[in-house]
Protein backbone atom coordinates (compact mmCIF):
# COMPACT_ATOMS: atom_id res chain seq x y z
CA UNK A 1 0.00 0.00 0.00
CA UNK A 2 1.56 3.19 -0.89
CA UNK A 3 1.95 5.33 2.31
CA UNK A 4 -0.40 8.58 2.50
CA UNK A 5 -3.79 10.12 3.77
CA UNK A 6 -6.28 8.02 1.65
CA UNK A 7 -5.83 4.85 2.79
CA UNK A 8 -5.98 6.08 6.78
CA UNK A 9 -8.84 8.41 5.54
CA UNK A 10 -10.76 5.43 4.15
CA UNK A 11 -10.21 3.31 7.06
CA UNK A 12 -11.31 6.60 9.51
CA UNK A 13 -14.44 6.04 7.17
CA UNK A 14 -14.85 2.33 7.75
CA UNK A 15 -15.11 3.19 10.95
CA UNK A 16 -17.58 5.10 11.29
CA UNK A 17 -19.38 3.48 7.89
CA UNK A 18 -19.36 -0.18 10.03
CA UNK A 19 -21.64 1.38 12.68
CA UNK A 20 -24.41 2.24 10.48
CA UNK A 21 -23.64 -1.18 9.01
CA UNK A 22 -24.75 -2.17 12.52
CA UNK A 23 -28.09 -1.33 11.89
CA UNK A 24 -28.30 -3.29 8.57
CA UNK A 25 -31.25 -5.87 9.03
CA UNK A 26 -31.12 -9.32 9.43
CA UNK A 27 -33.09 -10.07 6.27
CA UNK A 28 -29.66 -8.96 4.82
CA UNK A 29 -27.89 -11.52 6.74
CA UNK A 30 -29.94 -14.23 5.80
CA UNK A 31 -29.50 -13.13 1.81
CA UNK A 32 -25.83 -14.45 2.06
CA UNK A 33 -25.86 -17.37 4.41
CA UNK A 34 -23.80 -19.73 4.04
CA UNK A 35 -24.22 -22.45 1.41
CA UNK A 36 -23.47 -25.13 3.89
CA UNK A 37 -26.56 -25.50 5.51
CA UNK A 38 -24.11 -27.11 8.89
CA UNK A 39 -23.03 -23.35 9.89
CA UNK A 40 -24.12 -19.93 9.33
CA UNK A 41 -21.26 -18.32 7.42
CA UNK A 42 -22.42 -15.18 6.51
CA UNK A 43 -20.20 -12.44 5.04
CA UNK A 44 -20.52 -8.89 5.60
CA UNK A 45 -18.63 -5.78 4.48
CA UNK A 46 -17.83 -4.53 8.01
CA UNK A 47 -15.24 -2.32 6.49
CA UNK A 48 -17.39 -0.71 3.51
CA UNK A 49 -14.68 -1.77 1.08
CA UNK A 50 -10.99 -0.38 -0.06
CA UNK A 51 -9.33 2.30 1.51
CA UNK A 52 -10.51 5.59 -0.05
CA UNK A 53 -14.04 5.82 -0.68
CA UNK A 54 -14.15 8.93 -2.51
CA UNK A 55 -13.14 7.47 -5.86
CA UNK A 56 -14.94 5.82 -8.49
CA UNK A 57 -16.25 2.53 -7.48
CA UNK A 58 -15.78 -0.61 -9.28
CA UNK A 59 -19.54 -0.20 -11.54
CA UNK A 60 -22.22 -2.26 -10.55
CA UNK A 61 -22.30 -4.04 -13.48
CA UNK A 62 -18.67 -5.29 -13.73
CA UNK A 63 -19.03 -6.33 -9.97
CA UNK A 64 -19.03 -10.54 -9.27
CA UNK A 65 -21.83 -12.40 -7.34
CA UNK A 66 -19.51 -12.51 -4.51
CA UNK A 67 -18.30 -8.81 -5.14
CA UNK A 68 -21.96 -7.67 -4.84
CA UNK A 69 -22.88 -9.91 -1.77
CA UNK A 70 -19.68 -8.62 0.15
CA UNK A 71 -20.78 -5.13 -0.64
CA UNK A 72 -24.53 -5.93 0.42
CA UNK A 73 -23.39 -5.52 3.68
CA UNK A 74 -25.05 -7.76 6.76
CA UNK A 75 -24.11 -7.39 10.02
CA UNK A 76 -22.07 -10.27 12.08
CA UNK A 77 -22.25 -10.09 15.61
CA UNK A 78 -20.62 -12.17 17.77
CA UNK A 79 -17.21 -13.57 17.42
CA UNK A 80 -15.95 -13.27 13.97
CA UNK A 81 -13.12 -13.03 11.68
CA UNK A 82 -12.51 -9.50 9.58
CA UNK A 83 -10.92 -9.85 6.48
CA UNK A 84 -8.16 -6.75 6.77
CA UNK A 85 -5.97 -7.32 3.18
CA UNK A 86 -5.83 -10.01 0.45
CA UNK A 87 -2.85 -9.24 -1.13
CA UNK A 88 0.40 -11.19 -1.26
CA UNK A 89 3.48 -9.70 0.83
CA UNK A 90 4.17 -6.80 -1.97
CA UNK A 91 0.77 -5.49 -1.73
CA UNK A 92 -1.48 -4.14 -4.89
CA UNK A 93 0.03 -2.13 -6.30
CA UNK A 94 3.22 -3.91 -5.52
CA UNK A 95 6.07 -2.20 -4.57
CA UNK A 96 7.77 -0.60 -7.86
CA UNK A 97 5.58 -2.55 -10.47
CA UNK A 98 4.18 -0.60 -13.71
CA UNK A 99 1.99 -3.79 -14.41
CA UNK A 100 -1.44 -2.28 -15.77
CA UNK A 101 -2.65 -3.79 -12.71
CA UNK A 102 -0.88 -1.92 -10.18
CA UNK A 103 -0.89 1.51 -12.48
CA UNK A 104 -4.69 1.23 -12.45
CA UNK A 105 -4.71 0.48 -8.48
CA UNK A 106 -2.39 3.66 -8.21
CA UNK A 107 -5.08 5.59 -10.16
CA UNK A 108 -7.85 4.32 -8.69
CA UNK A 109 -7.08 3.61 -5.00
CA UNK A 110 -10.69 1.44 -4.86
CA UNK A 111 -8.65 -1.44 -6.72
CA UNK A 112 -5.78 -1.41 -3.87
CA UNK A 113 -5.34 -4.54 -1.76
CA UNK A 114 -3.86 -4.57 1.52
CA UNK A 115 -1.42 -7.57 2.44
CA UNK A 116 -3.39 -10.25 4.03
CA UNK A 117 -4.20 -10.12 7.41
CA UNK A 118 -7.17 -11.28 9.95
CA UNK A 119 -8.87 -9.59 12.61
CA UNK A 120 -10.16 -12.02 15.21
CA UNK A 121 -13.59 -9.49 16.60
CA UNK A 122 -14.21 -11.62 19.67
CA UNK A 123 -16.69 -10.03 22.31
CA UNK A 124 -13.74 -9.28 25.05
CA UNK A 125 -10.83 -9.15 22.78
CA UNK A 126 -9.48 -8.30 19.58
CA UNK A 127 -6.65 -10.22 17.70
CA UNK A 128 -4.49 -9.79 14.82
CA UNK A 129 -3.29 -12.39 12.72
CA UNK A 130 -0.17 -11.74 11.10
CA UNK A 131 1.20 -8.18 11.39
CA UNK A 132 1.58 -6.38 7.59
CA UNK A 133 3.89 -3.39 6.60
CA UNK A 134 -0.04 -2.11 6.27
CA UNK A 135 -0.61 -2.64 9.64
CA UNK A 136 -1.08 1.34 10.67
CA UNK A 137 -4.34 1.21 8.17
CA UNK A 138 -5.36 -2.24 9.33
CA UNK A 139 -5.47 -1.29 12.80
CA UNK A 140 -7.66 1.28 12.10
CA UNK A 141 -9.78 -1.10 10.55
CA UNK A 142 -10.42 -2.51 14.07
CA UNK A 143 -10.88 0.99 15.77
CA UNK A 144 -14.86 0.29 15.80
CA UNK A 145 -14.36 -2.84 18.06
CA UNK A 146 -12.53 -3.59 21.31
CA UNK A 147 -11.51 -0.79 24.08
CA UNK A 148 -11.13 2.00 21.13
CA UNK A 149 -15.10 1.08 20.11
CA UNK A 150 -16.26 1.56 23.24
CA UNK A 151 -14.67 4.81 23.21
CA UNK A 152 -11.54 5.08 25.40
CA UNK A 153 -8.15 6.13 24.43
CA UNK A 154 -9.69 8.98 22.05
CA UNK A 155 -7.28 12.10 21.49
CA UNK A 156 -4.11 10.29 22.19
CA UNK A 157 -2.11 6.98 21.40
CA UNK A 158 -3.92 3.61 22.28
CA UNK A 159 -0.99 1.92 23.76
CA UNK A 160 -3.09 -0.95 23.83
CA UNK A 161 -4.75 -1.13 20.15
CA UNK A 162 -4.84 -4.95 19.75
CA UNK A 163 -5.21 -7.98 23.01
CA UNK A 164 -2.66 -10.35 20.77
CA UNK A 165 -1.05 -10.78 17.77
CA UNK A 166 -0.83 -14.39 15.99
CA UNK A 167 2.32 -14.75 13.31
CA UNK A 168 2.39 -16.73 10.56
CA UNK A 169 5.97 -16.91 9.25
CA UNK A 170 9.27 -14.69 8.74
CA UNK A 171 8.19 -13.36 5.77
CA UNK A 172 7.87 -9.87 5.10
CA UNK A 173 4.14 -9.49 4.24
CA UNK A 174 3.76 -11.19 7.75
CA UNK A 175 5.65 -9.81 10.36
CA UNK A 176 7.25 -6.49 9.42
CA UNK A 177 4.02 -4.60 11.12
CA UNK A 178 5.45 -5.81 14.56
CA UNK A 179 7.77 -2.48 14.22
CA UNK A 180 4.84 -0.24 15.08
CA UNK A 181 4.56 -1.39 18.24
CA UNK A 182 7.91 -0.74 19.37
CA UNK A 183 9.22 2.62 20.94
CA UNK A 184 9.06 4.51 17.72
CA UNK A 185 5.85 4.20 17.42
CA UNK A 186 2.56 2.76 19.53
CA UNK A 187 5.21 1.43 22.13
CA UNK A 188 2.78 -1.33 23.33
CA UNK A 189 3.26 -2.89 26.66
CA UNK A 190 3.80 -6.90 26.88
CA UNK A 191 1.31 -7.54 23.85
CA UNK A 192 1.05 -10.99 23.12
CA UNK A 193 2.58 -12.22 20.29
CA UNK A 194 2.31 -16.21 19.49
CA UNK A 195 4.39 -17.42 16.98
CA UNK A 196 6.14 -20.79 17.10
CA UNK A 197 9.07 -21.64 19.54
CA UNK A 198 11.50 -20.65 16.24
CA UNK A 199 9.37 -18.10 14.87
CA UNK A 200 10.04 -16.77 18.71
CA UNK A 201 14.02 -17.62 18.86
CA UNK A 202 14.26 -15.46 15.68
CA UNK A 203 12.98 -12.25 16.52
CA UNK A 204 14.68 -12.60 20.16
CA UNK A 205 17.69 -12.92 18.46
CA UNK A 206 17.80 -10.57 15.37
CA UNK A 207 17.39 -6.42 15.44
CA UNK A 208 15.46 -4.63 15.22
CA UNK A 209 12.75 -7.30 16.79
CA UNK A 210 14.94 -8.37 19.73
CA UNK A 211 14.46 -4.81 20.95
CA UNK A 212 10.96 -5.31 20.90
CA UNK A 213 11.27 -8.04 23.44
CA UNK A 214 13.92 -6.45 25.40
CA UNK A 215 11.68 -3.25 26.20
CA UNK A 216 9.01 -5.92 26.60
CA UNK A 217 6.64 -3.98 24.06
CA UNK A 218 6.03 -7.44 23.12
CA UNK A 219 5.45 -10.58 25.19
CA UNK A 220 6.28 -13.73 23.42
CA UNK A 221 3.65 -16.74 23.82
CA UNK A 222 5.17 -19.48 21.76
CA UNK A 223 2.57 -22.21 20.28
CA UNK A 224 4.01 -25.49 18.80
CA UNK A 225 2.36 -26.92 16.12
CA UNK A 226 -0.65 -28.90 17.40
CA UNK A 227 -0.95 -26.43 20.61
CA UNK A 228 -4.23 -25.44 20.82
CA UNK A 229 -4.66 -22.28 22.93
CA UNK A 230 -7.93 -20.74 24.11
CA UNK A 231 -8.21 -16.86 22.84
CA UNK A 232 -11.47 -16.14 25.26
CA UNK A 233 -14.93 -15.99 24.34
CA UNK A 234 -15.48 -19.38 23.47
CA UNK A 235 -12.83 -19.02 20.54
CA UNK A 236 -9.78 -21.37 20.40
CA UNK A 237 -6.46 -21.14 17.85
CA UNK A 238 -4.64 -24.46 16.63
CA UNK A 239 -1.06 -24.17 15.18
CA UNK A 240 -0.81 -26.48 12.44
CA UNK A 241 2.65 -26.86 10.63
CA UNK A 242 2.86 -26.08 7.23
CA UNK A 243 5.51 -26.71 4.41
CA UNK A 244 6.94 -23.49 3.20
CA UNK A 245 10.26 -22.19 2.06
CA UNK A 246 11.83 -21.37 5.51
CA UNK A 247 14.62 -19.36 5.58
CA UNK A 248 14.24 -17.92 9.19
CA UNK A 249 12.04 -20.21 10.68
CA UNK A 250 8.96 -22.74 10.12
CA UNK A 251 5.49 -21.60 9.10
CA UNK A 252 2.26 -22.10 10.32
CA UNK A 253 -1.47 -21.91 9.62
CA UNK A 254 -4.33 -21.37 12.10
CA UNK A 255 -7.30 -23.00 12.79
CA UNK A 256 -9.94 -21.07 14.66
CA UNK A 257 -12.73 -22.27 16.27
CA UNK A 258 -15.12 -20.59 18.02
CA UNK A 259 -19.08 -21.62 18.66
CA UNK A 260 -20.64 -21.08 15.35
CA UNK A 261 -17.69 -22.15 12.78
CA UNK A 262 -14.28 -23.65 12.45
CA UNK A 263 -12.13 -20.98 9.79
CA UNK A 264 -8.37 -22.10 8.74
CA UNK A 265 -6.27 -19.52 7.68
CA UNK A 266 -3.66 -20.71 5.71
CA UNK A 267 -2.17 -17.95 3.47
CA UNK A 268 1.00 -19.34 2.55
CA UNK A 269 2.28 -22.69 1.80
CA UNK A 270 4.18 -25.19 -0.81
CA UNK A 271 2.29 -26.53 -3.51
CA UNK A 272 -0.17 -29.78 -2.42
CA UNK A 273 2.01 -32.00 -4.29
CA UNK A 274 5.20 -30.94 -2.22
CA UNK A 275 3.79 -31.68 1.31
CA UNK A 276 5.25 -34.69 3.12
CA UNK A 277 3.41 -37.50 3.36
CA UNK A 278 3.17 -37.69 6.76
CA UNK A 279 0.76 -33.46 6.33
CA UNK A 280 -1.99 -34.81 3.90
CA UNK A 281 -3.56 -31.57 3.56
CA UNK A 282 -6.69 -33.07 2.84
CA UNK A 283 -6.84 -33.24 6.82
CA UNK A 284 -6.34 -29.71 7.46
CA UNK A 285 -9.52 -29.06 5.09
CA UNK A 286 -11.76 -31.98 6.39
CA UNK A 287 -11.52 -30.07 10.03
CA UNK A 288 -12.63 -26.81 9.18
CA UNK A 289 -16.45 -25.17 7.56
CA UNK A 290 -14.38 -22.04 5.94
CA UNK A 291 -10.64 -21.83 4.39
CA UNK A 292 -8.75 -18.81 3.88
CA UNK A 293 -6.24 -20.12 1.50
CA UNK A 294 -3.55 -19.50 -0.54
CA UNK A 295 -4.39 -17.98 -3.83
CA UNK A 296 -0.89 -16.20 -5.04
CA UNK A 297 -1.29 -17.52 -8.66
CA UNK A 298 -3.91 -18.01 -10.76
CA UNK A 299 -2.18 -20.36 -12.88
CA UNK A 300 1.23 -21.23 -14.66
CA UNK A 301 0.08 -18.83 -17.42
CA UNK A 302 0.23 -15.71 -15.30
CA UNK A 303 4.20 -16.01 -15.00
CA UNK A 304 5.71 -16.32 -18.45
CA UNK A 305 8.83 -17.64 -18.38
CA UNK A 306 9.34 -19.43 -15.21
CA UNK A 307 9.11 -22.79 -14.23
CA UNK A 308 6.23 -24.24 -13.45
CA UNK A 309 7.81 -26.76 -10.63
CA UNK A 310 9.76 -23.96 -9.21
CA UNK A 311 6.70 -21.73 -8.29
CA UNK A 312 6.39 -21.84 -4.27
CA UNK A 313 2.79 -21.67 -4.03
CA UNK A 314 -0.64 -24.27 -4.64
CA UNK A 315 -2.06 -22.57 -8.02
CA UNK A 316 -5.54 -21.64 -7.66
CA UNK A 317 -6.28 -24.52 -10.05
CA UNK A 318 -4.68 -27.03 -8.28
CA UNK A 319 -6.51 -25.83 -5.41
CA UNK A 320 -10.26 -25.97 -7.10
CA UNK A 321 -8.74 -29.44 -8.16
CA UNK A 322 -8.16 -30.66 -4.49
CA UNK A 323 -10.96 -29.37 -3.19
CA UNK A 324 -13.86 -29.46 -5.90
CA UNK A 325 -15.90 -32.07 -4.14
CA UNK A 326 -15.70 -30.67 -0.45
CA UNK A 327 -17.28 -27.30 -2.36
CA UNK A 328 -19.62 -28.48 -4.37
CA UNK A 329 -21.21 -30.88 -1.67
CA UNK A 330 -21.14 -27.75 0.68
CA UNK A 331 -19.05 -29.18 3.19
CA UNK A 332 -16.39 -26.26 3.01
CA UNK A 333 -16.82 -22.72 1.74
CA UNK A 334 -12.92 -21.17 0.06
CA UNK A 335 -12.18 -17.88 -0.12
CA UNK A 336 -8.47 -17.11 -1.48
CA UNK A 337 -6.47 -14.56 0.00
CA UNK A 338 -2.43 -13.55 -0.57
CA UNK A 339 -3.02 -13.07 -4.17
CA UNK A 340 -0.13 -11.88 -6.33
CA UNK A 341 -0.55 -8.85 -8.25
CA UNK A 342 -0.53 -11.01 -11.25
CA UNK A 343 -2.99 -13.11 -10.55
CA UNK A 344 -6.22 -12.22 -12.93
CA UNK A 345 -8.60 -13.07 -10.40
CA UNK A 346 -8.35 -9.92 -8.77
CA UNK A 347 -10.43 -8.25 -11.46
CA UNK A 348 -13.96 -9.41 -10.66
CA UNK A 349 -14.98 -9.47 -14.60
CA UNK A 350 -12.37 -12.04 -15.67
CA UNK A 351 -12.79 -14.84 -17.29
CA UNK A 352 -10.48 -16.63 -14.22
CA UNK A 353 -12.56 -15.01 -11.49
CA UNK A 354 -15.48 -16.11 -13.48
CA UNK A 355 -14.51 -19.70 -13.73
CA UNK A 356 -13.47 -19.85 -9.79
CA UNK A 357 -16.89 -18.30 -8.73
CA UNK A 358 -18.69 -20.85 -10.94
CA UNK A 359 -16.95 -23.81 -9.49
CA UNK A 360 -17.72 -22.56 -6.29
CA UNK A 361 -15.07 -20.50 -5.08
CA UNK A 362 -14.52 -17.07 -4.19
CA UNK A 363 -12.10 -14.12 -3.50
CA UNK A 364 -12.14 -12.75 0.06
CA UNK A 365 -12.94 -9.38 0.06
CA UNK A 366 -11.20 -7.18 2.47
CA UNK A 367 -13.72 -5.77 5.27
CA UNK A 368 -16.05 -8.98 5.17
CA UNK A 369 -16.50 -11.00 8.09
CA UNK A 370 -17.16 -14.18 8.52
CA UNK A 371 -18.96 -15.66 11.93
CA UNK A 372 -16.77 -18.03 14.32
ZN1 LIG B 1 3.30 -14.20 2.13
ZN1 LIG C 1 2.07 -5.32 -10.84
ZN1 LIG D 1 5.78 -16.65 2.89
Amino acid sequence: MSPGGPAIRGAREHARSAKRRALVSLAALALFACASPAVDVASADARGGRPPQDVAPRSASSASPAAESASASAAVTGARVRVLGIAQDGGIPHAACTCPRCQAARELPSRREYVASLGLVLPSRTLLVDATPDLRAQLDMLADVGARGQGAARGGVDRHPVDGVLLTHAHIGHYLGLAFFGFEAIHTSRLTVHASPAMGAFLTKHAPWAQLVALENLALAPIAAGERVALGDDVYVTALSVPHRDEYADTLAYRIEGPRARVLYLPDCDPWARWPADNDPRALFDAVDVALVDGSFYSGDELPGRDLAKIGHPLMTETMELLASRVASGRLRVRFVHLNHSNPALDPASPARRELESRGFAVARTGEELPL
